[in-house]
């Protein structure tokens, strides 16, 4: 009888164990938590999000929930902490009439393109600010992450804030001691395998049908092939998506910012 018991306890202490090794958001972790994680580790992700038309068939918040679930998978082996996503980004903008257009909403594609769509404002956008705020963002965020010991910051998400976070790197390395990396770079990324390289096309459809598939509606897009869905660029996600590219997409750009951290961290101690 002693035996059951033995190897009970002892699954049940691996789990505890497994649990706590699991914890990985910064919101949830109690100081001591944040000690270890830091020690073992100082990397913080950062989401890098919108709240911002992604077809009819994407959720609205799509770009910080991929980087904040991609970067969760990312920190459980690699170490280092994920923070809450932002969703306030750059993006480029013009006045029509008395209306403020960002990004998707303009159609850039002649009328006769087979992607042209209507120039509209498309319901659910709220996300832009001025460039320069989103840069004073970045650098407040980027002072608290250094001053509470962090020394990489991984940046991703939304095109226009990775290529701001991107533009301004070396300045913010210089000034906060910091290490900054982004996701793009992969030699996948012109094939739609990197992470986050369309927009509610095949690749980040692909990757909400792995990450949360449940908030998919892929029945809310045009069932005529020939009708191309609005506010979407890239290879057709009605053709090309699905959870198991999805998942492949995922594991192949975890192995490789797992050991791009991996080189950094090296380098840093
Ligand atoms: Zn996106």
């Amino acid at each position: 009888m002693k035996y059951p018991f033995f190897f009970i306890s002892l699954f049940l202490l691996t789990a505890c164990i497994n649990q706590k090794q699991d914890k990985v958001l910064y919101t949830e972790l109690t100081p001591q938590e944040f000690r270890e994680r830091i020690a073992q580790a100082s990397v913080a992700y950062l989401p890098l999000g919108t709240l911002e038309w992604h077809g009819e068939h994407l959720p609205l918040g799509s770009d910080g929930l991929q980087s904040y679930y991609f970067f969760q998978e990312v920190a459980r082996e690699a170490g280092g902490i994920v923070m809450p996503m932002l969703f306030l980004g750059p993006d480029r903008i013009k006045q029509v009439g008395d209306k403020e257009l960002y990004g998707m909403d303009f159609c850039t594609l002649p009328p006769d393109h087979r992607k042209y769509y209507e120039t509209q404002q498309l319901a659910g956008s709220a996300y832009r600010i001025e460039d320069s705020l989103f840069v004073s963002i970045l650098d407040a965020t980027l002072k608290q992450l250094s001053r509470a010991g962090f020394r990489i910051v991984v940046g991703h998400g939304h095109g226009p804030s990775t290529g701001m976070f991107q533009a301004h790197a070396q300045e913010w390395e210089d000034k906060y001691g910091l290490k900054l990396i982004n996701c793009w770079g992969s030699e996948w990324d012109s094939e739609g395998k990197g992470i986050m390289v369309d927009h509610a096309a095949m690749n980040e459809t692909s990757l909400m049908m792995a990450f949360r598939p449940e908030l998919v509606k892929m029945q809310n897009l045009p069932a005529d092939s020939t009708k191309w869905p609005v506010g979407v660029g890239g290879k057709d996600p009605r053709k090309y998506a699905g959870a198991k590219l999805g998942k492949q997409i995922i594991r192949m750009n975890k192995e490789r910012m797992i050991r791009l951290i991996k080189e950094v961290l090296a380098e840093t101690i």
